[in-house]
């Protein structure tokens, strides 16, 4: 491993805004990654209030910061001072990531939708096309989840707590488990995309154990330390799981790659979101 010393006058300055922010994991992946490769770079966290963000990010442009993410509840507005827009940002209506556009902007993109197809592929490869899957959710992470896997042709069964929500990604399932448990039976890949099962120590009620079967691939975007009681549930019927740790890490490879031009080291950086950094 090579480390840059210390930061000085070169240093580079990336970072994350949201609010709250300070119980991100991406300082300790990014900060990992940069002493990896020997980059004098530096990844901070910054809490943004809802009302300051359009002053932060344009502030952040004009002091040359070199890449920013954006988290709850800023995604929306990383989007609209962006200068351009990638097509996930279009489709997803949501930035994760900003890009300096070298004209003293960024230029926003999403690499959420990357970041699930990569823990995906790595996790449990299978081919989508012509492939059924149930999403549950219709929030920023399903809506870039339904780009991710529409766009490899996958046919999409959508569930959500408001089903008007729903209707925009995909044919309807209702929110029920009577009916989630149906659906579950007879698509190949099942995504839990709400923010259920962030807290409790036993699988939410509400999303669908007894429909799935040995050998589906399941994944949750909730990530905590431990994993997720439905996940664990879902592996213990046998399901082959992509836990949420790895979008979190692919997603923010994607956006490393784009800030520095350089491949990330990921397994330093999934090393530093285990703790192990
Ligand atoms: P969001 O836009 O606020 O959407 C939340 C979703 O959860 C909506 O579909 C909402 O349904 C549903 N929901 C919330 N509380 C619920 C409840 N009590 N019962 C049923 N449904 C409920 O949030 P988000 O940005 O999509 O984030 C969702 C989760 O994904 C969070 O836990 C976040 O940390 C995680 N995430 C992970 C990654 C990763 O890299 N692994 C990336 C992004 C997000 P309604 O539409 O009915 O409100």
């Amino acid at each position: 491993m090579s480390v840059h010393a210390s930061p000085d006058g070169h240093t580079r300055v990336a970072g994350i805004i949201g609010w709250p922010v300070e119980h991100s994991l991406s300082p300790a992946m990014h900060n990992a990654a940069f002493r990896e490769l020997g980059l004098n770079w530096l990844y901070v966290a910054f809490p943004v209030a809802p009302e300051r963000v359009r002053e932060a990010i344009a502030g952040l442009a004009a002091a040359g910061v070199a890449g920013l993410n954006a988290t709850i509840p800023h995604k929306t507005a990383a989007m609209e001072a962006a200068s351009s827009r990638s097509a996930a940002v279009e489709a997803i209506g949501a930035a994760n990531t900003l890009v300096p556009d070298g004209e003293g902007g960024f230029r926003a993109d999403n690499t959420d939708a990357e970041g699930f197809l990569r823990s995906l592929d790595e996790s449990a490869p299978m081919e989508l096309k012509g492939r059924s899957a149930l999403l549950l959710g219709a929030g920023g992470a399903a809506k870039a989840v339904a780009f991710a896997l529409s766009g490899r042709g996958a046919r999409l069964l959508v569930s959500n707590r408001t089903d008007r929500r729903a209707a925009e990604l995909g044919e309807v399932v209702p929110f029920r488990t009577d009916a989630l448990d149906a659906a579950a039976r007879e698509v190949d890949l099942v995504v839990n995309a709400t923010s259920l099962g962030l807290e409790g120590d036993a699988p939410p009620p509400e999303l669908p154990l007894a429909g799935l079967r040995r050998g589906q691939v399941v994944a949750d975007v909730v990530y905590r330390p431990g994993g997720t009681p439905w996940l664990a549930a879902a592996e213990e019927a046998g399901v082959r799981p992509v836990d949420g740790l790895g979008m979190l890490l692919h997603q923010g490879a994607a956006a490393f790659e784009q800030w520095t031009g350089r491949p990330a080291p990921v397994e330093v950086m999934r090393r530093a979101l285990s703790g192990g950094g």
